[in-house]
């Protein structure tokens, strides 16, 4: 995990609005590596949705270089930020921003209509997605006949529905009870570690910023020298239950004893066993 997929240089970002001027941005310096699970906290106000916005080339920075997948984005003309945004973000909001009049699966297919000339791919790879999200049958159904965490599942498939490189999402769980939170947080762990997916995640709240790799901490349009490493929560729990390293989910032998691994059983697996060993995984960690 050692591939740079993202780095801001002395990123900074003015608005200007009549007299009025806001520098919403100060010089933000950050890098984040292919498959990292990144969260970004900071008060009201401290440019956590404007930095956001910028990495998902929604707008332009006043000042400073962007790289994104190892291409300058910091003064592409709108077409070729469109393309980028296209072909490499998928966007998860507070508010789901689903569109009411679709079901769940004409929502995840949408996105696909400028990338996949067939519409039966576009199905297919839409009900997978839906699928791995845990709305197999959920798929027909309208937004208003869903419960909010079903929207923010359909929302997180339909940003997946592109294949990107990274997702943004902004206050993901702001609109969400604790528990359904929770259950947000689980499938976009488990989403990051088994796809390897890079998500940036802007939140308020500490108890998520604790299940992801790092946090950083904006105020004032800086990023405060306060990185802190998290955990992730799938990660945490794929471990070797006879050494107790750490596994990848592709992995079916331990890189540390080398012991051989069953293979996961199904998308909800956090656990593994030893092949031919009966006993249940280790419950330590
Ligand atoms: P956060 O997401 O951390 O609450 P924002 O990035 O939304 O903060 O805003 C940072 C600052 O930039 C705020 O002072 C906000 O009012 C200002 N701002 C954000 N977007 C605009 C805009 N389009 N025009 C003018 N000012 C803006
Ligand atoms: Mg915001």
């Amino acid at each position: 995990m050692n591939e740079t997929i993202l780095k801001a240089e002395n990123l900074s970002k003015r608005f200007e609005s009549g007299r009025h001027k806001v520098r919403a941005l100060r010089g933000v310096n950050m890098e984040v590596k292919r498959g990292e699970f990144i969260s970004i906290r900071g008060p009201s106000g401290s440019g956590k949705t404007t930095l956001l916005t910028m990495i998902g080339c929604l707008d332009t920075p006043t000042e400073g270089k962007l790289l994104l997948d190892g291409e300058d984005v910091s003064s592409l003309p709108e077409s070729g930020l469109c393309d980028i945004r296209r072909r490499k973000i998928g966007f998860v909001f507070q508010t789901f921003n689903l569109l009411p009049y679709l079901s769940a699966l004409e929502n995840v297919e949408l996105p696909m209509e400028t990338m996949e000339p067939s519409p039966e791919k576009r199905r297919k790879k839409a009900m997978e997605l839906l699928g791995s999200v845990g709305l197999r049958k959920r798929m027909s159904h309208r937004p208003n006949k869903l419960s909010a965490g079903e929207q923010q599942r359909v929302a997180i498939a339909r940003a997946l529905a592109n294949d990107p490189s990274i997702i943004l999402a902004d206050e993901p769980t702001g609109n969400l009870d604790t528990r359904t939170k929770q259950g947000i947080m689980g499938l976009l762990s488990r989403l990051n570690a088994e796809r390897g997916t890079t998500i940036i995640m802007v939140t308020h709240d500490p108890a998520v910023c604790n299940s992801t790799d790092r946090m950083l901490w904006l105020s004032d349009g800086r990023i405060l020298k306060k990185e802190r490493k998290g955990f992730n929560l799938i990660r945490k729990k794929l471990m070797c239950p006879r050494c107790h390293c750490d596994i990848r989910p592709e992995f079916d032998e331990c890189p540390g004893c080398k012991a051989r691994l069953e293979p996961a059983g199904g998308p909800d697996s956090q656990s593994r066993k030893i092949e031919g060993s009966a006993g249940k995984s280790d419950p330590r960690r």
